[in-house]
């Protein structure tokens, strides 16, 4: 099914936020500046990386989130490395898998949850529409 951006946002919040360490049990986000989660900011980006892959190896979303959001991302260094990311802040890379498996649901895939954990984590390729970027 086709999802627009706006609709696969709001899907990907309810997933992600209800199971964040920084909700606070007002069901707020806790963060100092709520809009300076990576995750959302840089949404599209988000989006659009995760939609370009299609693998049943987790390392290569990390791959394309690395290459297509981290590399237009303020918190990164210039040598690649993120104080953030170090430090377990950023929501996108601590919870890449659900936000992987949100997505790829979302756009009519299914990710093999079998896996997470162990080496072998990967998802159940199958043809998917196109986002509506
Ligand atoms: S840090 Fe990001 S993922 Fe976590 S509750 Fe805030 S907006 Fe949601
Ligand atoms: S890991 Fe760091 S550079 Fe990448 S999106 Fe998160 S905060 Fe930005």
């Amino acid at each position: 099914m086709d999802r627009s951006l706006a609709e696969l946002e709001v899907l990907v919040r309810n997933r992600i936020c209800s199971v964040c360490t920084e909700r606070t049990v007002e069901g707020q986000c806790g963060l100092e500046q709520p809009s300076s989660c990576a995750l959302f900011r840089l949404f599209p980006q988000v989006a659009q990386a995760i939609q370009s892959v299609q693998s049943d190896d987790i390392q290569q979303y990390i791959e394309a989130i690395r290459r297509n959001v981290c590399s237009v991302c303020a918190a990164q260094a210039q040598d690649g490395s993120c104080e953030t990311r170090q430090q377990v802040q950023c929501a996108l890379d601590a919870y890449l898998l659900l936000v992987v498996d949100a997505i790829e649901e979302a756009t009519g895939r299914t990710f093999d949850k079998h896996g997470l954990g162990g080496p072998d984590i990967g998802i159940t390729a199958r043809p998917r529409p196109q986002i509506q970027l």
